[in-house]
């Protein structure tokens, strides 16, 4: 097609030249400009005909602050808000940790989680807090794996089905052990990278990273790497509900989800992000693929998220 226009114009300028009139010059390079819009990738085509649906996950929590607890804050923000109300989402909790799951208040949040139509996933449940599975001892990642499976059963009545690995690092054995114990690794497309580092929280960022990581998705969507379902196509979404920035801004970063995904040129559903619960247990599965996963984990730096 490119190389049709390219002759295209070089008739047209050759035939303005051959008569030597301006007149002539610019009407042929505004035929040739024309020939080229008409052939042209146009900028506001939709990448696919399919609609983005988001799935927002959350990692870390839940918090155990007695005060402007920022779990709190991101339950009442996905319950309303001016993007859509009653957004479930996909936690994926610290169940014993000692200022978070581990405390009173941070049971109660969890199973408000459930109440609401969240769905409860482990991150870990090591008293030990936020440790890297590939490097605790086999034995203490059974451990670890079938206490947080029955610390979830106990507070929602539900099996844990989904896990996401502390500072997103797995390997073989970490998998074969997921996998054993009935858990499905689900990673994420887009992420603000809000996971807390050496304690700055702040995220100026946020709308940057979000429009990066949506480029990268039309890219896959574009070639084919992404699954479509139920007809959209689900892209899921880390936050960290402890961040306190995060809570505040939730929102805004709803938003820019939005925002961003038409900016790229993604089509995006009525109904922006995924509900009901059994909707997201569907799309969970189709997306906790270790094969296609662990090719994007090895294309991100880990060290930025916890
Ligand atoms: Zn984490």
């Amino acid at each position: 097609m490119a190389g049709v226009v390219v002759r295209r114009m070089a008739i047209l300028v050759q035939a303005c030249f051959s008569y030597g009139r301006f007149a002539g010059f610019a009407l042929a390079c505004g035929l040739g400009l024309a020939a080229c819009r008409s052939v042209l990738p146009d900028a506001a085509a939709p990448v696919s005909a399919l609609p983005v649906r988001f799935l927002i996950t959350f990692d870390d929590g839940p918090s155990g602050a007695a005060r402007n607890n920022s779990t709190a804050l991101i339950l009442d923000t996905l319950a309303h808000n001016r993007w859509q109300d009653g957004i479930k989402a996909i936690f994926f909790v610290q169940t014993r940790h000692r200022t978070g799951g581990g405390t009173g208040t941070g049971r109660q949040l969890m199973q408000r989680m459930h109440r609401d139509g969240h769905l409860l996933a482990l991150h870990t449940a090591s008293v030990r807090g936020h440790v890297n599975h590939t490097q605790m001892p086999l034995a203490e990642l059974d451990r670890n794996l079938g206490d947080g499976i029955e610390d979830i059963r106990r507070l929602s009545g539900a099996a844990a089905r989904f896990i996401r690995p502390p500072f997103w690092h797995f390997n073989p054995a970490t998998l074969a052990r997921y996998e054993m114990h009935g858990l499905s690794m689900l990673l994420d497309d887009i992420s603000i990278r809000d996971g807390k580092v050496w304690g700055i929280t702040s995220n100026p960022n946020a709308r940057k990273r979000i429009r990066a990581d949506l480029h990268k998705v039309a890219r896959r969507i574009r070639d084919g790497e992404l699954p479509a379902v139920s007809g959209y196509f689900p892209l899921v979404m880390t936050m960290h509900d402890t961040n306190s920035t995060t809570a505040r801004n939730l929102e805004s970063y709803l938003g820019m989800l939005v925002e961003e995904a038409r900016h790229v040129g993604l089509l995006v559903h009525p109904q922006p992000f995924i509900t009901p619960g059994e909707e997201l247990i569907r799309v969970a599965t189709l997306r906790a693929n270790r094969s296609l996963l662990a090719r994007l984990e090895t294309a991100r730096p880990t060290v930025a998220v916890e």
